[in-house]
């Protein structure tokens, strides 16, 4: 928008000669201690391309311990800030009318605390990438004056400009601290300030896109040693192996019987040792060298392909078109659907209570991750949220992959119920058709979460989907064969054509080739095996119907436990795990560590392997949790 010029500016800027800066360069230096001498400010931000000066003027309003310099090089609009700010009568803002060149040219290393970047201009031809505010090489000079805590935040509306700069972070190996691309509505809009533009954009629809830009060294204690991080968040140890490890510790020097170490996923006897299905056991021992020494083809060995459909799916025949792909377990899954079926950038969506990896295998690969409320006050999986969130992000994206992990969801023990499930169906079936949604249902648990067939019984109502809807499975062999180390998985896709189908198996094969490429014959095989024949088959479906009941019983002495004791859980069904809300986890798992009992802190609760714990040990630990919460 072309902004009229001012006439008699020269004449008008008189009035301002205490808040403008002429000559940047030579206050080089000494910005701090004009912001001192001026303000009594002792930290120092810098909007680059003011515009009209709404956002600085109340900016500096709503924080006079901080000083702020404008920078705008169109002087006619600059005008209208300076009269915003003498207006407010504001002491603590100055401002240079000029365009940057180069930000070094006018500040010193670590001069600034923060750079503000409000609606640049998108300057959207290819040729032009260069001059855009936010391309690598103004980061760089954004980064060189900012202290090592500094951070740039950059607000648009403009999609091409927000997916610009977030390449533009990767390719400068910065950090995102936060990122969103509905600030209006997400969880960083209070305290929001808008620019004259952003109030006119969002009342007509727009959604405002926002993304603070760190160092990376705010958000891990690694260090800049070697690697780029690509403004990925890489901790300095995985959470739940440190924990373990601690764990692990503990009853070496404590001894077996005085430590509770409910971290792990895996399923263990009362004495602490991985239970492994004996009829498996006996398959795998039984493997010829070539069965498990060969190559196996990209998607999997026809027979495996075959037999981990029948695995998935049971009893239920489905009416469309399937295609099945071997992963190296369901986490390989889940990386190639979001790899496949989402965009650089966009969101994934899943609960609250979830597995974090979810959002480290977006993260991974430049995506972010929205969540909804798993539960509604009344303890019932919540729709509303469900449906407000998925309208929400389909507002912004053209393409959704969604994550449910049921049944037995990992951390809560939850299975989505039919009704549950009806109300799913309907909700994306309302959704524009225009949309492209992939629905991955993670079943990782699914054989640990109670009767096959009832566990089964959402099966069908994938069909009910729309044709823009795409239903898959992660269905993950790590528990139901007890091969976790083995990695052996597969997706698995109902499609409404074959020629979705034929893409999915195109498309996933592909980068399964590019990552892992072919994944373990000798699983493989077992499965295959284990399905052709009916005995075998029998006896480790017998086999582990008698493990999962007694887990079963082992979650029912912990929910018992708690019950007695009045200690709230997240609504438990089955599966290894159970949750218990909090609203400070990393806290109460420290508590809980000084008592010698390990758990693993989740955003909204604790999280306890029932899976790894014996019956005796279910029914401590209730009250020694009632009891760290009451230290809170
Ligand atoms: N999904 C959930 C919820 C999990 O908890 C896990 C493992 O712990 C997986 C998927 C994937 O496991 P794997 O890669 O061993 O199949």
């Amino acid at each position: 928008m072309r902004q009229r010029k001012v006439r008699n500016l020269e004449e008008k800027y008189k009035a301002y000669e205490d808040l403008l800066v002429y000559e940047p360069a030579e206050m080089r230096g000494s910005w701090r201690k004009l912001a001192g001498e001026r303000g009594g400010c002792a930290s120092l931000y810098l909007e680059i391309g003011c515009g009209k000066g709404r956002f600085i003027s109340e900016m500096a309003e709503s924080k006079p311990e901080c000083f702020f310099v404008g920078v705008e090089g169109n002087r006619s609009v600059m005008l209208r800030a300076m009269e915003k700010v003498r207006e407010k009568e504001l002491r603590n803002v100055v401002f240079i009318p000029d365009f940057i060149v180069d930000l070094t040219d006018w500040f010193t290393a670590g001069e600034a605390d923060g750079i503000y970047l409000n609606f640049s201009d998108p300057l959207p031809k290819n040729y032009s990438a260069k001059k855009r505010l936010t391309h690598r090489s103004k980061l760089k000079q954004y980064f060189r004056v900012l202290r090592p805590d500094g951070v740039v935040t950059f607000k648009t509306d403009n999609t091409g400009l927000f997916n610009f700069t977030l390449r533009e972070i990767y390719a400068s190996d910065l950090a995102i601290l936060e990122m969103t691309r509905d600030l209006h509505h997400c969880e960083y809009s209070e305290g929001n300030i808008m620019t004259e533009y952003e109030a006119k954009f969002s009342t007509l629809g727009e959604n405002i896109k926002r993304v603070v830009i760190g160092r990376k060294e705010r958000i891990s204690n690694m260090g800049n040693e070697f690697a780029a991080y690509n403004g990925r968040v890489i901790p300095a140890e995985d959470k739940i192996f440190g924990i373990s490890g601690r764990a692990k510790k503990a009853i070496a020097e404590k001894g077996r019987e005085n430590v509770i170490n409910a971290t792990i996923g895996a399923l263990l006897d009362d004495e602490g040792n991985l239970i492994v299905l004996s009829s498996v056991d006996a398959a795998v021992k039984a493997l010829r060298p070539a069965e498990y020494a060969e190559y196996a083809p990209i998607a999997g060995t026809p027979g495996f392909r075959s037999a981990i459909q029948k695995a998935a799916f049971g009893d239920y025949t489905p009416n469309g078109y399937v295609g099945v792909v071997a992963s190296p377990g369901g986490t390989g899954s889940l990386r190639n659907a979001i790899a496949n079926y989402t965009c650089p950038g966009d969101k994934i969506l899943t609960h609250d209570w979830h597995w974090t990896t979810y959002k480290n295998i977006a993260m991974e690969q430049f995506r972010d991750e929205e969540t909804f409320d798993m539960f509604d006050d009344s303890g019932s999986f919540n729709l509303a949220d469900f449906e407000y969130k998925v309208k929400k992000l389909l507002r912004i994206q053209d393409r959704l992959l969604i994550i449910l992990n049921t049944p037995a969801n990992n951390p809560t023990g939850y299975s989505l119920s039919d009704e549950d499930w009806d109300g799913v169906v309907r909700i994306l079936n309302s959704m524009p058709e225009e949309k492209k949604i992939a629905l991955v249902v993670d079943v990782a648990y699914i054989d640990f979460a109670g009767d096959e067939k009832k566990v089964r019984s959402f099966l069908p109502k994938l069909e009910d989907l729309n044709e823009n809807i795409l239903p898959m499975l992660a269905y993950s062999a790590s528990k139901t064969f007890t091969f976790y180390g083995c990695r052996c998985a597969a997706t698995i896709c109902i499609a409404k054509s074959e020629a979705v189908r034929d893409e999915f198996v195109r498309v996933m094969s592909f980068s399964a080739r590019a990552s892992w490429s072919n994944c373990p014959r000798g699983p493989q095989t077992v499965i295959d095996r284990i399905y052709s024949d009916p005995a075998l088959l029998a006896k480790v479906d017998e086999e582990r119907k008698g493990f999962r009941n007694f887990l079963l019983q082992r979650g029912r002495a912990f929910e018992e436990e708690a019950a007695k004791v009045g200690l709230r859980m997240v609504p438990f069904r089955a599966g290894f795990f159970c949750s218990v809300p909090c609203e400070d986890p990393d806290a109460v798992s420290k508590k809980l560590e000084e008592m010698d009992a390990f758990v693993v802190p989740f955003t909204k609760g604790v999280r306890v392997s029932v899976a790894s714990i014996s019956e005796a040990k279910c029914r401590k630990l209730p009250a020694m949790i009632k009891a760290a919460l009451d230290a809170e």
